[in-house]
């Protein structure tokens, strides 16, 4: 493919906005993340210049390093992947936003930052115990510990759908869990859903919040290599 991130970014965003006046949504409404994971600062700043406000990454050491590099660059970064306890200090100092909170271990480390955080909710939608995000029957607490903490936002809940099932079932079965969370919080109507295979669905269902990747950034370089 010859195209740039930039272009790839600009096709996505007529893509979202498409999508959202399919669905009779403003789509000022909808946060789009670019989830730069594994790709170097060079892109993400090729992509801030291309207009991109929010970017998102899911492993510590490499988001921090890439944040030190841009600290030039206006962004608001996203914390996204499966966070450890012992480094939710360290991410919560360039991170304003966690979308895997999916623990009460994880509250607990993100208080005690005392940093100011928007957070959301992850809830596991596969039936695979530990595979991030939460057991939807245990949302309900996790709203409440999360409201018992002065420096943490509660603005509404994450998922991804899971491999083999159509994205909308998934997506209506978040939509179902997550009245247990308005119940307690009824401010926290976000809904992070959405990537680059089903950011169309994500939207039909009410997305505020897509975590996009590879359709905007090209093919991630092999993990493997560093
Ligand atoms: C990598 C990642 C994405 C983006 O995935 P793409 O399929 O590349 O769009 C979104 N959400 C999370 C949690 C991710 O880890």
């Amino acid at each position: 493919m010859a195209d740039t991130p930039a272009e790839r970014f600009a096709r996505v965003s007529a893509q979202i906005a498409e999508a959202a006046r399919a669905s009779e949504r403003d789509p000022e409404s909808i946060t789009t993340i670019v989830v730069t994971k594994f790709h170097p600062a060079s892109l993400v700043r090729q992509l801030a210049d291309a207009g991109v406000t929010d970017v998102g990454e899911n492993r510590h050491q490499e988001a921090q390093a890439k944040h030190a590099e841009l600290s030039d660059v206006p962004l608001t970064w996203h914390f996204v992947g499966q966070l450890q306890s012992n480094k939710a200090k360290a991410v919560a100092q360039y991170c304003s936003v966690i979308h895997s909170l999916d623990r009460p271990s994880l509250t607990k480390a993100l208080a005690q930052s005392e940093r100011e955080l928007d957070v959301f909710l992850e809830i596991n939608l596969t039936d695979v115990p530990g595979r991030g995000g939460v057991e939807p029957s245990e949302l309900s607490a996790l709203a409440e510990g999360v409201l018992g903490t002065s420096n943490l936002s509660l603005r509404g809940v994450m998922a991804v759908a899971p491999v083999g099932e159509d994205p909308r079932s998934a997506f209506d079965r978040v939509l179902e869990y997550r009245e247990n969370v308005l119940r307690l919080a009824p401010g926290a109507t976000k809904l992070s859903l959405g990537m680059s295979g089903d950011f169309v669905e994500a939207i039909s269902r009410g997305a505020t919040h897509l975590r996009i990747g590879s359709a905007i950034t090209g093919k991630r370089p092999d993990p493997t290599y560093p």
